[in-house]
């Protein structure tokens, strides 16, 4: 009863409402009233209770980075998603419409979702989209994105053209589909240079606001990871997605290489 009394006066209810609260049978209990809390008063409450609230950085404040992962889902991103919640980081996947079709795709991107990254359009089939058709290349972007809105009911807001080619149909396309194109200004050559030292160290180059570019298809890669966020959180880096970084400043169908801080 006394810890009863002692959350009662917790939660700032009257002493007796709840604890011995089962009514005898028949007897009706009348609902007790609702609170009413201000919405204002409720956030000034949880700020004063969580200093760090809220989780996302304001990074033409602070030093951000995005590390983004081209190619998978594929065998090895789980153990990177195990890697990236141990150190409370956030990254974006550019993925890959036949990856995310083929098996364990789905139970990835929901996993990559459910844990608070970005997923990224990088086409059906990895072709070079300058040089499409107009209905190849509406079929390469258009049919990944309605695979994953219908596996994990996410609209990607994101894009990366395979090997950086883009021309102005490839603009036009992804405008109309609300996409961004993201580009890098990091490069990690993770896909020729299979030394995890190596790929942590290319890593590491970054200024605040950089996009690095990984492959999360390549095992080294993955063990790089770990280093790589070592490294750069001694340095004081905030690991975000894309959308994390630019804010609401992203526009359809525009390129971006890295968020250039005034
Ligand atoms: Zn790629």
């Amino acid at each position: 009863m006394r810890a009863c009394v002692v959350l009662l006066a917790l939660l700032a209810l009257p002493a007796g409402a709840g604890c011995d609260a089962v009514p005898p049978a028949g007897q009706i209990v009348p609902a007790p009233p609702s609170p009413v809390v201000a919405p204002e008063a409720l956030v000034k409450r949880l700020e004063a209770m969580q200093p760090a609230w809220p989780r996302e950085p304001d990074c033409g404040q602070a030093k951000c980075v995005a590390l983004t992962f081209d190619d998978g889902p594929g065998d090895h991103t789980g153990k990177l998603l195990d890697m990236l919640r141990e150190k409370g980081a956030k990254a974006t996947f550019f993925v890959v419409g036949q990856m995310v079709a083929a098996a364990h795709g789905a139970a990835t991107v929901r996993r990559i979702v459910a844990e608070g990254h970005e997923l990224g359009n990088h086409s059906w089939s990895h072709p070079m989209l300058t040089g499409l058709s107009g209905q190849r290349l509406a079929y390469e972007i258009g049919h990944t994105g309605d695979l994953v809105r219908r596996l994990t009911g996410v609209r990607m807001r994101v894009m990366r053209p395979p090997y950086g080619a883009t021309d102005r149909a490839v603009a036009e396309q992804t405008r109309r589909r609300g996409l961004a194109q993201i580009l890098w200004n990091v490069d990690t050559f993770d896909w020729r240079d299979r030394v995890p030292a190596l790929v942590a160290k290319r890593g590491a180059q970054v200024r605040p606001g950089s996009i690095v570019l990984m492959h999360d298809i390549h095992p080294t890669t993955v063990k790089a990871v770990p280093r790589l966020l070592d490294t750069l959180g001694h340095r004081g880096y905030s690991f975000v997605t894309v959308t994390e970084l630019y804010g609401d400043r992203l526009r359809p169908g525009r390129r971006y290489e890295q968020l250039r801080r005034r």
